[in-house]
């Protein structure tokens, strides 16, 4: 329906952030879906398993014992206690409860963060490729982008270049390891520098965590492990991936207890607070066997072996083999030659076009010549759409 009444513009903000570019992959292959053509979707970054019977479970039992009423705003002290304990557990850290904070996924715990510390004007130094949604939330809090590139050094990132983009204005720097797009760990004394070094310039470090259970090599690092101090740091961190509960939406956020209350009142201005039946679900996993966890991360391990031994060779195509997520960020840059083509962007569409295959193109994660494979599906389906790759590289080698 047509309105005839003239509306006036939305706001500033608004116009500096755009639709997430994996959001909408996903609406491009509903689409596709529903004309009936048969995708392999290597684009979303979503865990193929169920959510563990007894986190179901529990959600259910909080249903039927009525378990749906507004909770505190920053979630149930119960809930708080048991994400202060996992870490405690996992990481050695030392967070009281005041310092935790449940959120609608990590996503919105980064948003939080990044409106209560970024004045109009104020820098954020973001280490590329990154996950597409740290500019926008960014921007939409008035901040500027500072983006430092570790393509060329194959997603390892320094104090060095962190420290070379830091200016007066510098108010966050943001960490994400294991990476969203790249798969690629930090090293934890490039990490304990970073820190240290943020710590007596007096800026922020967000640590966004969300991944840090599903790493390959070594035990999963927290920045709780190498930090002196904690009143500049916040870690974020998710149940999403790691109990595979991307849709039950809990996230939190660990930090000093005035930004943690902060963030208490945006909570409680924007959506209350979390679900009350996903929180009940979020205690069961937290606080009940972790094995689950460990079977994904397993499993998550093969269909990485699966991915790059599938990508290795392709004319046109240079894969890092990724150490932790379920990402890997192929440079196809030999193949944008040899096709004449501009951009990841116009690599992705072509892929989908002539063979069916879903991959996001690099631009949003800030490269030109990646693209993002998510291996994140059954090996069946890795298998297939691996297949379909390697039939459109080979066809092109030159
Ligand atoms: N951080 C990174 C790097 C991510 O890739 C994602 C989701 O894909 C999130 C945070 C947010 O996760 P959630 O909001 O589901 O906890």
């Amino acid at each position: 329906m047509q309105s005839s009444v003239p509306i006036r513009p939305f706001s500033r903000r608004l116009n500096a952030i755009e639709m997430s570019s994996t959001s909408e992959t996903v609406n491009a292959v509903a689409r596709l879906r529903r004309s009936g053509v048969n995708v392999v979707d290597l684009g979303p970054g979503e865990p193929p398993f169920p959510t563990p019977e007894h986190i179901k479970q529990a959600a259910i039992a909080a249903i039927r014992e009525n378990n749906t009423k507004y909770t505190a705003v920053p979630g149930m002290a119960k809930l708080r206690e048991a994400i202060v304990q996992r870490h405690h557990q996992d990481f050695g850290s030392n967070y009281r409860v005041e310092e935790a904070i449940a959120c609608p996924g990590g996503k919105y715990a980064l948003f939080m963060a990044m409106q209560i510390l970024m004045e109009e004007g104020d820098e954020a130094v973001i280490p590329t490729p990154s996950w597409v949604s740290f500019k926008d939330m960014v921007r939409f809090a008035g901040g500027k982008c500072v983006f430092v590139d570790t393509t060329s050094d194959n997603f390892v990132l320094t104090p060095q270049i962190v420290e070379r983009a830091l200016t007066s204005r510098t108010k966050v720097i943001v960490l994400n390891f294991p990476n969203n797009p790249s798969g690629a760990l930090i090293d934890p004394s490039n990490l304990e520098r970073i820190v240290e070094i943020a710590s007596s310039r007096k800026i922020w470090v967000i640590a966004d965590e969300c991944y840090a259970y599903l790493t390959f090599v070594g035990k999963p690092l927290s920045v709780a492990q190498v930090m002196r101090h904690t009143s500049n740091v916040v870690i974020v961190g998710s149940l999403s991936k790691t109990y595979s509960m991307t849709g039950w939406r809990l996230g939190y956020a660990l930090a000093p207890e005035p930004l943690v209350s902060a963030m208490q009142t945006l909570q409680s201005q924007e959506i209350s607070c979390p679900c009350s039946v996903t929180q009940m679900a979020g205690i069961a996993a937290l606080t009940g066997p972790q094995d689950c966890v460990e079977f994904m991360r397993r499993e998550y391990a093969q269909l990485r072996d699966q991915a790059v031994a599938g990508l290795k060779d392709l004319p046109g195509i240079r894969t890092v083999t990724a150490e932790g997520a379920f990402y890997l960020f192929p440079d196809v840059s030999g193949q944008l030659r040899f096709r004449n083509l501009q951009a990841a962007r116009e690599f992705s569409s072509l892929l989908l076009r002539e063979c069916g295959v879903v991959v996001v193109p690099g631009e949003g994660f800030g490269s030109a010549s990646h693209v993002r494979i998510a291996y994140s599906v059954s090996k069946q389906e890795l298998a297939r759409g691996i297949q379909k790759l390697q039939a459109f590289c080979l066809a092109h080698q030159r």
